[in-house]
Order: C-alpha cells, then sequence, then structure tokens
C-alpha cells in the first residue's frame, strides 16, 4: 500500500506518531505473537479526533483499527500499513456523580474505579485486572467473576457516545439508538469506536469475605462451580488450574500472599491426588455492614480434606489484586502467550472434557505454568445481542494461558495448534470461542463463529462502515472490500 497517505493526514488536536518506536509499539499485544505495523499511530485529543480520523481514513481507502490497552492476545488492535488510533489518549473522567460516572473511552477501569471508590461507589462489574480500557472491555467482553449473576460491563451502560465507519458521532443506549448500542457491544470495534460511556454507580461492599479451597481433579472442582452458581450463597467464583505443588495450593489467588494451612497438612493431601494438576476454587461473598444474607457452608464443599482457608480483605484491595498472567510476567519477564479463552457447557459432557483435556495436558511441558483459569456464566443474563455464548443455561469460562518457552516458532505453532484442537472439542460439545485470544488468521473463522448471527453482522456492517474502514478482526470478511492493503 502506498505510504503517501500519511502526509496528507488532516491537522488534529491531539498527535499523530510517525516515530519507527510508536509504530512498532503499535505492531505488538500482550500476546507477543501477532506482529502488524501500522504507517501512523494517532492519539485523538477528543471525539472530533475521531471522526477526523474515520473520515480521512475513508477518503483515502485507509484501514483504522482502535487500540486501548492491547491486553488481547491475537492482534485484535492492529492494522498492517494503516492507522491505529491509540485510545489511551481519551481517558478522561467527565462527569461524575453517585449515580453514574461518564469517560472518555480509553480510560482504564482502574481510574474508574478510583474515581467511584472515592464516592463509595463502584462500578456493578470489574474484570480481575483493571489496565484495560472502558472501549476496549466494552468491544470485548468485560466479565468478572460476578459475572454469572451480574453480566458484563457490557450489562452494564447508561449510554455510549460512538464514531461510526461513517464518520458519524452518534449517542446510543438502552433506550436511545438502540441497534447501534446492541452493534457496538462485543464486536470489536469493526461496527463502530467507542470514544464515551456512561457507567452506572452503586454503592460499593465494604468488605469481601473470601474462601479458597484445593481440589483433586477438574470435575470435582467444575462439579462445586456448578452448584454454587445456581444457588444464591456466594457473589464471585474463579476456578484455577496450577501444577500440582505444595505452593501451588498454600497461595491466596491472583497474590503471592501464603494461605494459613499447615505444610504437613498440605502434603498429605497432595499425595492423594494422582496426575500433575491441583485445583483452585475461590468463592467469595460481598459484604455491607448492616445487610445479612445466607452464607456458604463450606461443608457442603467437595474439596481435598482440610485445604481450605477464609479471610477478609477490603473490595479496593479485591480489585487491584494482580492476576497470575501478571504476576508471571512480573516474575519470569515477558514471552509469547498462544492463548486459547472458551465458554463450554457447565454440565456432564462438558464436565467429561474437561477431564480428559486436564488428563491429558502438562502443566509445564504444555502450558509453560502459564495460568489456566475458569469462572461459571449464566448466558441468559447476557443482553449484547452479538456476544456469541453456549446456548446451555450454565456454562464455564476456560483460559489456557500459555506461555510459550522457549519462545520458537515451532513451539508457537505446536501450542496453536493444541489450542485449535481443543477449541474443536469444545465446538463438539456446544462450546464458543471468547475472542480476545489468540484467534485463527484464517476468514472463514468469522461466518462459522458468528453462525446465524452473520448474515446481521454483514448487514449491519454495510450499514455503518460502508466504506471497510474498520477491519481488524472480522472487519474484513464481513464486507469491508473497499479497503486497500
Ligand atoms: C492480564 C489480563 C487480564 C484480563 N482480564 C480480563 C477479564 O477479567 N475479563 C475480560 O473480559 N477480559 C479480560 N482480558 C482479555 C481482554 O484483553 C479484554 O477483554 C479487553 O479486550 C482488553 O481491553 P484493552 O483495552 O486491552 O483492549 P484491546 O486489546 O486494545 O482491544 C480489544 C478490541 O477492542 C477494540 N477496541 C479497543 N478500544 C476500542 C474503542 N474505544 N472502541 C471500539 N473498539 C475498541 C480493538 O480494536 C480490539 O479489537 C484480560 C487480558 C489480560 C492480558
Amino acid at each position: 500500500m502506498s505510504t503517501s497517505w500519511v502526509s496528507r493526514f488532516p491537522p488534529i488536536d491531539g498527535s499523530v506518531s510517525l516515530e519507527p518506536e510508536a509504530l512498532e509499539n503499535a505492531a505488538r499485544d500482550f500476546g507477543k505473537i501477532r506482529h502488524r505495523r501500522p504507517l501512523a499511530v494517532v492519539r485523538p485529543a477528543h471525539t472530533e479526533d475521531v471522526v477526523t480520523a474515520v473520515n480521512f481514513c475513508r477518503r483515502e481507502g485507509v484501514p483504522l483499527v482502535a487500540r486501548g490497552h492491547a491486553h488481547s492476545a491475537g492482534g485484535q488492535m492492529m492494522a498492517r500499513g494503516g492507522l491505529v488510533l491509540d485510545m489511551k489518549s481519551m481517558r478522561r473522567v467527565l462527569h461524575i456523580t453517585d449515580e453514574f460516572i461518564e469517560v472518555e473511552g480509553g480510560i482504564a477501569w482502574s481510574e474508574v474505579l478510583l474515581a467511584a471508590l472515592a464516592r463509595g461507589r463502584t462500578p456493578p462489574v470489574v474484570t480481575d485486572w483493571l489496565s484495560v480500557s472502558v472501549g476496549g472491555t466494552i468491544s470485548m467482553g468485560g466479565f468478572g467473576f460476578m459475572s454469572f449473576h451480574r453480566g458484563t460491563q457490557m450489562d452494564h451502560l447508561l449510554e455510549l457516545e460512538v464514531v461510526t465507519g461513517d464518520g458519524r458521532r452518534q449517542v446510543c443506549s438502552p433506550t436511545v439508538n438502540r441497534p447501534l448500542f446492541d452493534a457496538v457491544r462485543g464486536t470489536h470495534g469493526q461496527l463502530g469506536l467507542i470514544t464515551g460511556a456512561r457507567i452506572p454507580l452503586e454503592e460499593a461492599p465494604d468488605a469481601v469475605r473470601m474462601v479458597q479451597a484445593a481440589y483433586g481433579t477438574v470435575s470435582d472442582l467444575l462439579t462445586d462451580m456448578k452448584r454454587l452458581s445456581e444457588g444464591v450463597e456466594v457473589d464471585l467464583i474463579h476456578g484455577f488450574a496450577v501444577e500440582k505443588t505444595a505452593k501451588g495450593v498454600m497461595t491466596r489467588m491472583n497474590s503471592m500472599v501464603p494461605m494459613n494451612l499447615s505444610r504437613h497438612v498440605v502434603d498429605h493431601a497432595l499425595q492423594q491426588v494422582s496426575g500433575p494438576w491441583v485445583y483452585n476454587l475461590e468463592m467469595s461473598d460481598l459484604v455491607w455492614s448492616g445487610r445479612t444474607r445466607p452464607q456458604l457452608d463450606v461443608r457442603t464443599l467437595g474439596h481435598l480434606p482440610d485445604l481450605i482457608d477464609v479471610w477478609e480483605m477490603s473490595w479496593r484491595e479485591f480489585c487491584f489484586r494482580l492476576p497470575p498472567l501478571i504476576l508471571e510476567e512480573e516474575h519470569k519477564g515477558g514471552a509469547p502467550h498462544p492463548e486459547l479463552t472458551v465458554f463450554t457447557p457447565l454440565d456432564e459432557a462438558g464436565i467429561a472434557l474437561m477431564q480428559s483435556e486436564f488428563d491429558r495436558l502438562h502443566p509445564e511441558e504444555d502450558i509453560g505454568l502459564g495460568p489456566v483459569l475458569f469462572f461459571p456464566l449464566k448466558p441468559e443474563v447476557i443482553s449484547a445481542p452479538l456476544l456469541r455464548l453456549p446456548e446451555a443455561p450454565l456454562s464455564f469460562f476456560l483460559g489456557l494461558l500459555r506461555r510459550a518457552e522457549p519462545a520458537t516458532p515451532q513451539r508457537i505453532r505446536a501450542l496453536l495448534d493444541d489450542n485449535e484442537a481443543i477449541y474443536r472439542r469444545v465446538l463438539d460439545v456446544g462450546g464458543v470461542r471468547y475472542l480476545p485470544d489468540t484467534l485463527p488468521e484464517d476468514e472463514a473463522f468469522w461466518p462459522a463463529h458468528f453462525g446465524p448471527l452473520w448474515q446481521q453482522i454483514c448487514t449491519l456492517k454495510e450499514r455503518t462502515d460502508p466504506a471497510g474502514v474498520l477491519g481488524s478482526t472480522f472487519g474484513r470478511a464481513a464486507g469491508a472490500s473497499l479497503t486497500r492493503e
């Protein structure tokens, strides 16, 4: 593609970067597997700059992609030879009351939460890591450990400001311009860029009561997860498979803090576990002083004998914990992450599939000791119609966040191939891919993923982005034929 368009980019209040370092940074993401270098990085100062960039790219036939914190693992926020809009430059809190916070689309959830906590308030759903952007999670999912009963960050929005691929700034909400509101949630910025959001706030809990227990098989873990997510005793559920070591079960999840367990008891319990894995389950209650509710009876759990601990922490401490992927990178340094993330029905077939996968997989040889996460989800509580989820009444998230060591192309290829083989087996039991992972680059993936929704996606694409400017994931496959590359 010709580079001459770069010199024609019009003046904006934000900035345009052509420096090799900025372009190289925009060519990478958290997964460190895909590499697509743009020709320019634009840091918009406000929504008008986004409109200017979209209109310019439309006229010039240049692909444009929004980038948040680049925490996806498959190049979802990259534009080879195109223009990357670094949305992190739009990170202002525009207005806050006890009822809502109005922010620009590139702000990190950590900043949203801090502003809310200063008033004793919180957004209803938080992700396990807060250095991700509001626009990025609304475009992808925004799941938290409370999502099984509360839905996602996409389900708690009072209003969005969006710039569509035809260069129009539009406002939409559950009651105004609903088709656009539904189109942009969960669709990776391919049907519109999120420049602003009004997010409801609610009373922050006074504390979180934490319970963590260790299980000897993935079936036992998922069986308890299923029962707990059908009940009302716990607010947050989070599972984690680790290498079978004393440290693996003696450490509080998302931290390096030891649990209050005797080493002798742990060693004895682990001797009863066959295979190289052990599974931790975190079941937490939100506590508001003065409110009472049914409490989890820990005697009903099927964990390994005595491998359980209970403690309390503040909501702020809970939210700002470090997820295992971040802890891993801090301690071992960066490495490529060929990730697979899927939702699988939480039923007999889904549990049996996991049992056979974890009988086969080795934590070090196959996963590189990268994190393996689980949390439950009831698809009925999700309101974004274009986010594909299993049809089963209850499902669970599996994140195989592999670490490729050595980071050779052969090793990465082998891990990606195994991801696709697991994904095919997940499809066979009615599962669905969650899309921030290291997706296949094959365009045929998209119609297959969206299935009955694909035609609707193509129609929406034609309506909102007729020139095909927005094209990083399914954008091109959905009809972005005029984009030159
Ligand atoms: C450590 C870690 C923890 C994570 N935790 C969670 C979690 O708890 N829950 C969860 O659901 N996911 C989680 N993820 C997965 C995923 O990366 C996020 O869901 C989200 O996409 C990240 O936001 P981001 O700002 O990094 O977006 P990016 O990865 O930069 O972008 C994601 C997609 O959204 C598009 N996009 C970005 N900004 C905008 C915008 N303003 N308007 C329109 N489109 C836009 C991009 O083009 C891209 O297609 C996690 C990832 C990591 C690495």
